[in-house]
């Protein structure tokens, strides 16, 4: 996979990128990275990248040249068409299943937002699918921008080790992952729960699964709704 990223903090992502499971994912080949200035694209000797909002109102808006312009920048060096995201409080709601779907792309180019954003032509012209992080107002797309990455990365074959596995991850299974415990065996008077000293990977993984269904229905029950699933239908499903 490669994923471009166009923003006006490039320092800020790439000291990310150089971190942990994204840099060894690089080093490994399973995913090109490059992070682009906006302000490299801009058209005046003042590298302008926002002006004022039409209509009137608070802030500043991203200009579309400079955007327009890295977007075909990209595409042409590239020799590819990238499916363009848009970091946007207004965007899709980025999940597990939208990082499943994205994970399955050739190549991503991400777009973050500042001040109060970014002029709409430019959407339109890119054909980009704005993406947001959650319902909450940040002051640019990079954190978001790393969030997307580092989750659709992360699901890429390969990119994972054992230690890391996917395999207890909330989401993974739709619903939240189970508890975990290691060493000491107790800690601070609170004892490990005996089943998983039981060494019987039958009742473990069983006890796992109704510690996940429990969690689920009491933080997240939406997601039991969206599956459609009760706990005695997970756990037939499993069976
Ligand atoms: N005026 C905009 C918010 C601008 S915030 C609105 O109310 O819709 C500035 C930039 O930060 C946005 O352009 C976007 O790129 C980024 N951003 C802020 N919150 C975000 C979120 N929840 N998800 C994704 N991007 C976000």
């Amino acid at each position: 996979m490669r994923i471009d990223i166009v923003t006006l903090f490039p320092e800020v992502v790439d000291a990310y990128l150089r971190t942990s499971i994204l840099k060894r994912a690089q080093e490994k080949g399973k995913v090109r990275i490059k992070v682009h200035n906006l302000r490299a694209f801009t058209l005046d000797r003042y590298h302008t990248v926002d002006d004022y909002p039409f209509g009137g109102g608070p802030g500043m808006v991203l200009k579309p040249e400079p955007i327009f312009k890295a977007v075909r920048f990209i595409r042409g060096y590239t020799e590819s068409n990238p499916l363009v995201l848009v970091t946007s409080p207004r965007g899709e709601l980025f999940t597990q299943a939208k990082a499943f779907a994205l994970a399955k792309e050739n190549h991503l180019l991400i777009i973050c937002g500042r001040y109060q954003g970014i002029d709409e032509r430019v959407l339109t012209l890119t054909q980009a699918q704005e993406i947001s992080i959650g319902d909450y107002v940040l002051s640019g797309g990079e954190l978001p921008a790393l969030v997307i990455v580092e989750a659709v990365v992360r699901l890429l074959p390969g990119v994972l080790g054992d230690e890391e596995s996917r395999e207890f991850d909330s989401f993974t299974h739709g619903i939240l992952g189970p508890p975990l415990f290691t060493r000491p065996r107790v800690f601070q008077g609170i004892e490990v729960p005996p089943v998983l000293l039981s060494g019987d990977h039958a009742r473990i993984a069983k006890w796992r699964k109704e510690q996940s269904l429990e969690k689920t229905r009491k933080m997240r029950p939406d997601l039991l709704e969206k599956e459609n699933l009760s706990s005695g239908d997970v756990a037939k499903k499993e069976k």
